[in-house]
């Protein structure tokens, strides 16, 4: 494989980058990592996870790897991309985990193009609502899939960076930067906040106290995103508001209509709306158990 002695550098070791770093060390990869903390480098290094190499500047790191993944909130990759474009090794190949597509392919055609820094885009459809490194766990990417936008003059950097996705047993699709924010706002950033909405309004009026007697595993499972990191979720809307109010009408208008005919008393409609649901919510369930019988590597 193309990949096999090349030095992958993951920097954000939190719950994405070091799950990220263990799954490729797990196939035998090299990997360095990096983190504006100390402790989750020590820790990767102590565990068998990292490279002892990851105990050195960033720099150093940077003029050793060959590929590197920015595990990191999506201001800190812009950030990252901006202020080391002119750092990176000579045919280097870069990529994100972002959650929108859009902030990282803008500001790697913006700083790294002009340094000839080759970048594609990566979004694994992977994750908990926990954070940070304690939290990581070899397996979070197994089956998952992965959704990839290569640069508008992409030179084979993108199959490079699918190789290594599918080496962890990722579903690799590609995408635009457009069609993936548009499509993660319904599938995901709404969902997260419904999830959110869902729980104040349950939990949030009234007794609680009789809220929460009155909830069980139900509310456990359609509630549970809202637990995830708010700064992480503000920035991730705020860099994807047009979807996500594009988004948001789809919802209004399904809830709206549920709530219509409730109004109106038309409950054979309500039956039919709800079938409705649980059918493509069934079509779904089938989708994730033929993900599980994909062939593992
Ligand atoms: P995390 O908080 O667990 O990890 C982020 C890491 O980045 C931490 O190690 C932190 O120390 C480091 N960091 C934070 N700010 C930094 C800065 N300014 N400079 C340098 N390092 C900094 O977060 P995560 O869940 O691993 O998510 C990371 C990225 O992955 C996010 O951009 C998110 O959009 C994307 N993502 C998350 C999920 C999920 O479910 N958590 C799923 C898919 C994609």
């Amino acid at each position: 494989m193309k990949n096999n002695n090349k030095i992958i550098l993951v920097v954000g070791l939190g719950l994405l980058g070091m799950s990220l770093a263990m799954a490729l060390k797990k196939r035998g990869r090299s990997v360095l990592g990096y983190n504006r903390h100390r402790e989750a480098v020590n820790y990767g290094i102590r565990e068998g996870i990292l490279l002892s190499e990851s105990a050195g500047e960033l720099a150093e790191l940077l003029a050793l790897a060959d590929i590197i993944f920015l595990a990191l909130p999506i201001p800190a990759t812009v950030d990252f991309v901006r202020k080391n474009a002119a750092k990176f090794k000579k045919g280097a190949v870069l990529t994100d985990l972002n959650s929108t597509k859009g902030a990282f392919m803008e500001a790697a055609e913006k700083y790294l193009a002009p340094q000839n820094i080759r970048y594609v885009g990566s979004h694994p459809m992977a994750g908990t609502e926990k954070s940070g490194y304690l939290n990581a766990f070899e397996s979070l990417y197994d089956n998952a899939d992965v959704f990839i936008c290569p640069a508008a003059n992409d030179n084979g950097e993108a199959a490079e960076i699918e190789e290594l996705w599918q080496l962890i047993t990722c579903k690799t699709v590609r995408i635009t930067p457009e069609k993936h924010d548009n499509l993660v706002a319904r599938t995901s950033h709404v969902a997260h906040i419904l999830a959110s909405a869902l729980t104040i309004s349950v939990l949030g009026y009234e007794d609680k106290k009789d809220n929460f007697a009155g909830c069980a595993g139900g509310f456990r499972d359609t509630s549970r995103t809202a637990s995830s990191n708010p700064v992480m979720w503000k920035e991730i809307i705020e860099n994807n508001r047009e979807a996500v109010l594009k988004a948001m009408d789809y919802f209004d208008s399904a809830y709206g209509k549920f709530r219509k005919i409730i109004e109106e008393g038309r409950f054979e409609d309500f039956e039919k709306e709800f079938a409705h649901g649980r059918e493509l919510r069934e079509e779904w369930l089938e989708y994730m158990e033929n993900k599980k019988n994909r062939i593992r590597k």
